[in-house]
């Protein structure tokens, strides 16, 4: 909520620069009582313009991407060693993900919800500035523990894609936790119920995979639930079908990039991260 208080306090504050930018217009009837009061000599008023044109980012023209990078983790922990490159590659330090974080809030970046991305792409919804998701997957339990509270220090919100299953289970996070965080705000999504590689399962197995993590977590949560994670990043068209006609209106896969358009709802981008990133590649993945 925070965030957009802010860009309404931004759009009052460039609505006043303007307004203060053109006294001159004779258009404005109530001049007497704008004369008598020192508007115009307000040392503030530096002349600054306030370029930003708009606040909001309208939806993109038919057939053409919208930028909104999809940030993606998995592991929040500090690694040994002796760790292997496969836990590096899914693995991000706590110091180092507090420093993304402050990164993307610095400048000034807005997190939004999978429902925002596809309002935005689907049915033309506006966008805060600069928009950007930060997706974790699995629900491991340093994703409450460690992201959580970086998430809620920079007011930003987290997409939690969580498989059902080990919800409650070490190292997973509990069910109170999940409620936690969604009555905090965050954006809680399904990823199946066990994890599975889908195409390998029969059609039932699959469906009953993504159709019962939907119903659980929005049983359990009390909200519906539009995007799905694909276990692994693997999709096809088969699996795609059976995401929609389960209700799903999105899906997010490993595919890099942050460019997401309309006809490509079920394969959105994302952008991972891992340990021996600097800040600096980092920063060079988003858009600038
Ligand atoms: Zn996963």
């Amino acid at each position: 909520m925070s965030q957009f208080l802010r860009i309404g306090a931004f759009i009052l504050v460039a609505a006043v620069v303007v307004a203060c930018g053109a006294p001159s217009q004779p258009a404005i009837t109530p001049v007497a009582a704008i004369t008598i009061i020192p508007v115009v000599a307000t040392p503030a008023a530096t002349s600054t313009p306030a370029p930003t044109a708009t606040a909001f980012v309208t939806a993109p023209a038919p057939g053409q991407a919208a930028i909104v990078p999809i940030l993606l983790y998995h592991h929040l922990q500090d690694l040994g060693s002796g760790a292997s490159e496969l836990q590096k590659t899914w693995t991000v330090a706590p110091q180092n993900f507090d420093a993304q974080m402050n990164l993307i809030a610095q400048r000034g970046f807005h997190t939004i919800t999978m429902g925002q991305l596809v309002a935005h792409l689907k049915d033309g919804k506006s966008l805060p500035a600069k928009p950007i998701i930060v997706s974790f997957d699995d629900g491991w339990e340093e994703q409450y523990a460690v992201a959580f509270p970086i998430l809620k220090k920079y007011h930003l919100i987290g997409t939690f894609f969580v498989y059902t299953h080990p919800l409650d289970h070490a190292p997973y996070m509990t069910w109170a936790q999940l409620q936690e965080m969604s009555a905090a705000g965050m954006d809680i999504q399904p990823h199946t119920l066990t994890h599975p590689h889908l195409r390998a399962l029969t059609p039932n197995e699959a469906m009953k995979e993504i159709a019962e993590s939907k119903s659980i977590l929005e049983t359990r949560l009390g909200r519906p639930m539009i995007a799905f994670a694909y276990p692994f990043g693997e999709y096809d068209a088969a699996i795609i079908d059976m995401l929609k006609r389960a209700g799903f209106q999105a899906a997010v896969t490993l595919d890099p990039g942050y460019r997401q358009r309309a006809d490509e709802l079920f394969t959105l981008h994302r952008i991972r991260t891992s340990y021996n990133d600097s800040l600096d590649d980092f920063t060079k993945r988003l858009p600038q």
